[in-house]
Order: C-alpha cells, then sequence, then structure tokens
C-alpha cells in the first residue's frame, strides 16, 4: 500500500478549495467592474485614499470622503445583493487560508482531510459495531465490553489480548464508534497497514513523515488491530510503533490496540521500551476476550 499519494491528495483537496475560493472572489470583482456606479465609486475611492496617505493623516476632506464613499459602495453592494465579505476569499479553513501548512506545519485542516483518506483506505471500522449491539454472551467478555466502555470514558488506553475470532475486533469497533459518537476524532486502522504506513514514512522525505507522524499523533482516539501480524522491519516498526504510542500519552491522546499476541511474545517481538507502554499500568486497561472462534460456524 502506498501512502505517500494519500498525503498527495490531501493537499489537492484542500488546495482546490483555495483555488475555488480565489476563483470565486475573481468572477465576482469582474462582475462588479462591469458596473459604472461601482467603476467610478471604486476610482474615486482610491484617489481619497492615496490623498489621505500622503497627507499622513492630515486631510480631513478626504477622510470625509473615504467615509462616504464607502458607504456609497455599501450601498452598491446591497442594491446588488452582495455582501461585504465576499469581496474577500472566503476560504474555508481561516487558519491556513487553504493553503495547508501555517508556519511550515501542516494545518489541521489537511491532517483531517488525510485521516479522513486514511481511514478510507484502512478497514473501515464497522458503524454498526457498538457497546449497545453487542450480542456478546460470555459472562467474562461482558464484564470486557463494560470495563472497555469505562476506560474510553475514563481517556484510558486499550489493550484488548486473546484469540482469533474472540470479537477482539469487534470491541476496537465499539470503542472507535463510542469515540466518534462522543465527538472525538478516531482512526481505525490494522498493524498491517500502520506498518506499510511507517515505511513510507522512513523512505519518505522529512516534510512526508512529519505530516504523517503528526496526523496519527493528533487523532483523539487511535485503534490499531492485530497487532503482530505485521512485519517487523528493522529500525521501522518497533521504533516508529513506540515514538507513536509514546507521543500520544504524552499529549493525552487514546491508542486501543487488539493482538492475539501473549504479553510475553509481545515483549520478545518488539522491545521492553514499546511493551512498558502499551501495558502502562496507570493509563491503560489491559484485557483478555476469551471463547471459542465465533467466525467458525458450527
Ligand atoms: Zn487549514
Amino acid at each position: 500500500m502506498n501512502k505517500q499519494p494519500l498525503l498527495q491528495k490531501a493537499k489537492n483537496i484542500v488546495g482546490a478549495r483555495r483555488i475555488h475560493a480565489l476563483d470565486r472572489c475573481d468572477a465576482l470583482l469582474a462582475k462588479l467592474q462591469q458596473n459604472p456606479a461601482w467603476n467610478s465609486c471604486t476610482t474615486q475611492l482610491k484617489q481619497a485614499q492615496i490623498a489621505f496617505a500622503q497627507s499622513h493623516g492630515q486631510d480631513q476632506v478626504a477622510c470625509q470622503k473615504i467615509a462616504k464613499l464607502k458607504a456609497q459602495q455599501a450601498g452598491i453592494l446591497q442594491k446588488l445583493g452582495v455582501h461585504p465579505s465576499k469581496l474577500q476569499p472566503q476560504f474555508h479553513c481561516k487558519a491556513c487560508q487553504d493553503r495547508g501548512f501555517v508556519d511550515g506545519k501542516m494545518c489541521k485542516c489537511l491532517q483531517a482531510e488525510f485521516l479522513q483518506l486514511l481511514g478510507e483506505s484502512s478497514n473501515v471500522a464497522n458503524k454498526g459495531y457498538t457497546f449497545q449491539a453487542s450480542t456478546e454472551q460470555n459472562p467474562k467478555n461482558a464484564i470486557v465490553y463494560e470495563k472497555a466502555q469505562k476506560a474510553m470514558d475514563d481517556g484510558k488506553n486499550l489493550l484488548l489480548l486473546g484469540n482469533t475470532g474472540t470479537g477482539k475486533t469487534y470491541l476496537v469497533c465499539a470503542c472507535v464508534n463510542h469515540a466518534v459518537a462522543q465527538g472525538k476524532t478516531a482512526l481505525f486502522t490494522t498493524a498491517y497497514s500502520l506498518n506499510s504506513l511507517f515505511l513510507e514514512c522512513h523512505i519518505g522525505n522529512a516534510e512526508t513523515r512529519q505530516a504523517v507522524m503528526e496526523s496519527l499523533m493528533e487523532v483523539d482516539v487511535l485503534a490499531i488491530d492485530d497487532l503482530g501480524t505485521e512485519n517487523v522491519y528493522k529500525n521501522v516498526t518497533a521504533e516508529y510503533l513506540f515514538s507513536l504510542v509514546n507521543e500520544r500519552m504524552f499529549r493525552g491522546k487514546q491508542t486501543v490496540v487488539s493482538t492475539n499476541l501473549t504479553l510475553q511474545s509481545i515483549r520478545n517481538r518488539y522491545d521492553e521500551r514499546l511493551f512498558s507502554r502499551l501495558v502502562d499500568q496507570q493509563k491503560t486497561l489491559v484485557a483478555l476476550l476469551v471463547g471459542d472462534d465465533k467466525r467458525i460456524v458450527k
């Protein structure tokens, strides 16, 4: 999976908004220029403003003229049914004026677009998988569901252990949907997709790396399904995962991880640092789902 085009795609979406805003504004100004009353008023206004500036703010006649002409302009706009704000480009994002970056950093609007695309390209969390709709019969698992919902409300992280088919993915989706229902931003992804993204970051340029990692760090709830099914790339998988999980903890963002691995095999597969973050006692609910594979039809 190639993620670099996703960032480009997100940039294009934001960039298109800017072009659209500028075009609309240009089109309006061009239309106004065809109006003789507007033209005459605008020309006079410019002259008065120049006179006022040249007098270093002393020319009271010019000052009064400016006020009068501005009122005239407003009157013309009102007649034409044009709101004065429309004379400036109406950007979708005020922070970056639809450039996607502010002071060299990725703007929230571009992050949101990128995450949206990333979510769509990953296995999108099943919207029907909710705590309310759960038909979990196993009493032990039902307790885990209750605890998980509470942990989500308490802003905790989750590490869900259990064999294949014990309903981990359902629970991860339920957590994501629960967060979304509360107005939080959430991304459901698989360890496999995330790992591909890490690799892209690693071989990509600094801008891509910063943009992608920043987006992943900022989303309120990041769900990583099936940790352990991805390849372990040297200098990439454990390192990027640690940096992501660690920074998200620091920022108070929630991470939900599901895995078939046991705690011991998590420690063996990655490293002590990542392990200690994933099972952090104070900030994480570590829970085990039990039972037979639900996907096997008996
Ligand atoms: Zn923006």
